[in-house]
């Protein structure tokens, strides 16, 4: 018999669209971890997936307050505490124009969501994720329960579609999930791709679209700090994970496969940098957050031979190639379409560029 329980037990991150930031690898490494404290939240994050059960809530009550558009560069955000629970979005703690509260949690979605909004809008002209001025609903403190209504604080943070969704982590792996800009940046890109060109998650077409994910996730970080592609840094979460000398971040861009080395909670980052290498096996849904480290690889490579800011040119060229790929879009395409796009709106320098990143990882 299949109940609705039997349905939910399966990793957030293989069902569609629920977009987590903590991919399925890393959960399930800790998931065979002899500390208990670990291992237990791990498997209930397995079992019980935060994501689907909170999406369900979601869907239920959301209606009214999804579709409120706002005038064209005009923010519109709302951040709700969901209290623990699994039940999104929670009660509404700060929205927009309202000051600052005391819960650090609350005050960082607004801000870095706000940060997005502003990059999106100053750099592309583009009015919110759908470009119809969409509000930008957050919600803190997000739980999961384990079976018998006992929560816990997510080891994760999601975009479902609608909304985001960040955990407070478990203090030990992971810190709060609100505490980077390029995570926040990186799910409300999940957003972005699913107007644009709304890739496949599977296989290379996820691999590409948690890509977009990462890149412009780091570009509002960036610029929100002003840093040139060959000062910043291209790690992803730093800030989420609990420091120690085995990691650094959940993907580093620049060396995909070195965010975390032989981490006693972690093991070892599992991305080629190569296509020698790509993954090829059926997890993390074909390897969407595996393989995306090997066009990360590229970006970072053209971003830093273009120089000055990897927003603008680069930055241009591959927002740009975004809403030229369609959902079932491969490697080939994007190396192609970018190619292309350099060409055609820069110059034959930045065309060379970008074909030089690409034959770097054999493409
Ligand atoms: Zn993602």
């Amino acid at each position: 018999m299949t109940s609705a329980w039997h349905r939910t037990r399966r990793p957030c991150c293989h069902r569609n669209p629920v977009h987590c930031i903590v991919p399925p690898y890393m959960v399930e490494y800790m998931a065979r971890l002899a500390d208990p404290l670990i291992r237990e939240r791990a498997l209930v994050a397995l079992a019980h997936c935060a994501a689907v059960r909170a999406v369900r809530a979601f869907a239920q009550q959301m209606p009214a307050m999804m579709v409120a558009p706002s005038p064209s560069g005009r923010r519109h955000r709302l951040v709700y505490d969901a209290r623990g629970k699994d039940s999104l979005p929670g009660k509404l703690a700060r929205s927009e124009g309202e000051s600052k509260t005391s819960d650090p949690a609350v005050n960082e979605a607004y801000d870095y969501s706000g940060d997005t909004f502003d990059f999106y809008h100053t750099i592309f002209g583009r009015n919110s994720l759908d470009d119809a001025g969409m509000s930008l609903v957050s919600s803190v403190h997000v739980g999961e329960a384990d079976g018998r209504d006992r929560y816990q604080p997510m080891n994760n943070a999601f975009w479902d579609g609608s909304q985001m969704a960040y955990g407070d982590g478990d203090g030990v792996v992971f810190e709060g999930f609100t505490r980077s800009l390029d995570v926040v940046a990186h799910e409300l890109t999940h957003g972005v791709e699913s107007f644009s060109s709304n890739l496949l998650y599977r296989g290379q077409s996820g691999a590409l679209n948690e890509h977009f994910a990462d890149v412009f996730g780091v570009l509002v970080r960036q610029w929100r700090r002003g840093e040139s592609a060959d000062q910043a840094s291209w790690i992803v979460g730093h800030e989420v994970l609990v420091p120690a000398p085995t990691r650094r971040g959940i993907r580093d861009m620049e060396h995909p496969g070195d965010a975390y080395r032989n981490d006693p909670y972690l093991g070892t980052d599992p991305q080629p940098d190569h296509m020698d290498r790509i993954y090829k096996g059926p997890a993390d849904s074909g390897g969407v957050h595996i393989n995306s480290g090997i066009p990360n690889r590229v970006f970072v490579i053209v971003a830093k031979a273009l120089g000055g800011n990897a927003w603008e040119t680069a930055g241009e060229i591959w927002y740009e190639a975004m809403f030229q790929l369609s959902r079932t879009s491969q490697f080939a395409d994007l190396a192609k379409i970018t190619a292309q796009i350099a060409g055609d709106r820069f110059d034959a320098a930045t065309k060379k560029a970008v074909r030089t990143g690409w034959k770097k990882v054999g493409l």
